[in-house]
């Protein structure tokens, strides 16, 4: 008999767990309809404090970050999850609203593997996503 533990181990490898971290409504809104219909468990959270929170129970394949959050900013919440050990495998992709150049190399210090621009393209955020997995 499979734990419940197992159980959601093996459901979030088989779906691909996606931990979408994003405090504004329609980037997340959109984000999640998109990840969805691609079939993807999606599992959210709405600030850095949350975020760290729901990877503490879940263990998602892949996290895609807001950078700009209440509580704990997205930097800082990248910085805590590669500090730790059980979790520095997860790729961290950052969402970033401002395409500049500065930030983008922030998010790289901080940890992430990558950044995908907002506002979300919904004709290529699946193609993107997928590069990071
Ligand atoms: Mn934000």
């Amino acid at each position: 008999m499979m734990s419940r533990e197992l159980w959601r181990k093996f459901k979030a490898f088989l779906m691909k767990q996606i931990l979408i971290v994003e405090d504004d409504e329609k980037s997340l809104y959109l984000a999640r309809f998109i990840l969805d219909k691609e079939g993807y468990d999606v599992i959210e959270a709405r600030d850095g404090l949350d975020a760290l929170d729901k990877i503490a129970k879940e263990t998602p394949a892949l996290i895609l970050m807001d950078m700009q959050l209440p509580k704990l900013d997205g930097y800082e919440a990248t910085r805590r999850i590669k500090a730790d050990e059980r979790l520095s495998k997860i790729p961290v992709i950052a969402l970033t609203a401002y395409a500049m150049r500065g930030d983008r190399e922030k998010t790289l210090d901080a940890g992430c593997s990558g950044y995908i621009e907002k506002p979300i393209d919904p004709t290529t955020f699946v193609e993107e996503v997928k590069k990071y997995f």
